[in-house]
């Protein structure tokens, strides 16, 4: 059993999985349920993503390393302000501490320019 991700998004972690399903690859998610267990948040207890058997790790990888960076936009990368992890342009949430873009809360905010 390795974890190959982790995240406090569980419709992430749970899509991902999905994604494992449909290419044969065994896997399971721990702490499904685990930010349940304490109102303060903590990776220790993100939703993780794990695959059965050790050999499906590297595929299991691939496999989602295509998905994360798969160039779906032509927005460029940014670079998270609270973290500083540089994301791909099409995420609108840093995918390590969860930060909002600065473009996204800028539009969410309605016109903040004028
Ligand atoms: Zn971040």
């Amino acid at each position: 059993m390795k974890e190959v991700f982790v995240n406090q998004d569980h419709a992430r972690v749970g899509y991902y999985k999905s994604v494992l399903d449909e290419a044969g690859i065994q896997s399971y998610i721990r702490n499904e349920y685990g930010n349940n267990i304490t109102d303060i948040p903590s990776p220790l207890f993100f939703p993780t993503l794990c695959v059965v058997n050790d050999e499906d790790y590297e595929s299991a990888m691939g496999i989602l390393g295509d998905i994360y960076y798969a160039p779906t936009s032509q927005l460029p990368d940014w670079n998270c302000p609270k973290c500083a992890e540089w994301i791909p342009g099409s995420f609108d949430l840093c995918w390590a501490c969860g930060e909002l873009r600065a473009e996204a809360k800028i539009n969410s905010n309605g016109d903040e320019n004028t």
